[in-house]
């Protein structure tokens, strides 16, 4: 993907979830007052219980598309299921594949026929280099277009909802041809642990940053403790701007 270079750290920002068109909007204004380029936003929610909202699906997508109609966003999405992978891959510049499904070899494989980039989540308890491994699905089939998210794992400490390891960062900028996205929001899973992550991540030199924010964090359907709202979004993301500078990137 061509943002994702070794001169630029890519925000990527939106909500855990797609609930509305009005959720929608009121996140794209604040993307596009600051200069975001790219739009998250889930429609296809891997839950740890059956009984949480699990996404719009297609009507999601769709909302996600007239997004990127109206606000000249590019449009990252996850997939969860091989069964939706050519609608999400319909409506997706970018296709994540979750931590939940880093070990989905068919997934794996399916998405390395599609001529798409795509965002691989570690699992939280793989180690780098099995998410390498797993990358590996995806090149093999002919799509190289691969970025590689670390998202938090799981560790002995209980306070925050999983470790962000950024050793794993170094050992993969080291040893892996990948660009790197770093998602600080569900590594911490508590917002006001967000924008002194994200400044870290940035000063590690890495080509991503994923962020969640929604208008109304406390109402949000699915990660609700972890997004940032509109104003501390706008806050951390001006702050990130010398960071990025001091080690040769820019923020966009
Ligand atoms: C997400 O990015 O919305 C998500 C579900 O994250 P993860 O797969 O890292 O849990
Ligand atoms: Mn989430």
């Amino acid at each position: 993907m061509l943002d994702f270079n070794s001169s630029n750290t890519v925000v990527v920002a939106g909500p855990c979830a797609v609930e509305s068109e009005e959720q929608m909007i009121m996140v794209c204004e604040t993307l596009k007052a600051v200069g975001v380029k790219y739009l998250r936003g889930g429609c296809f929610k891997p839950r740890t219980s059956p009984h949480t909202f699990r996404g719009l699906g297609e009507e999601g997508l769709k909302i996600m598309a007239s997004m990127r109609e109206r606000y000249g966003l590019k449009i990252v999405t996850e997939v969860r299921d091989t069964k939706h992978l050519d609608l999400v891959a319909q409506y997706a510049d970018i296709v994540q594949i979750g931590a939940k499904s880093m070990y989905d070899n068919d997934l794996l494989l399916a998405c390395g026929e599609l001529k798409k980039t795509i965002v691989l989540k570690r699992n939280f308890a793989a180690t780098v280099k099995e998410l390498v491994s797993a990358a590996e699905f995806i090149t093999m089939q002919g799509n190289d277009d691969v970025i590689l998210c670390e998202r938090g794992i799981r560790s002995f400490e209980s306070g925050t909802r999983f470790t962000l390891d950024l050793c794993g960062v170094a050992w993969l900028k080291k040893n892996a041809n990948f660009p790197i996205l770093l998602d600080p929001s569900h590594a911490m899973g508590y917002s006001y642990g967000i924008p002194d992550l994200a400044r870290a991540c940035v000063a590690m030199g890495i080509d991503g940053l994923m962020v969640e924010i929604h208008p109304e964090p406390e109402k949000a359907l699915s990660d609700a403790s972890q997004q940032l709202n509109m104003e501390s979004f706008r806050m951390m993301y001006e702050s990130l701007k010398p960071i990025a500078k001091a080690v040769n990137r820019n923020i966009i």
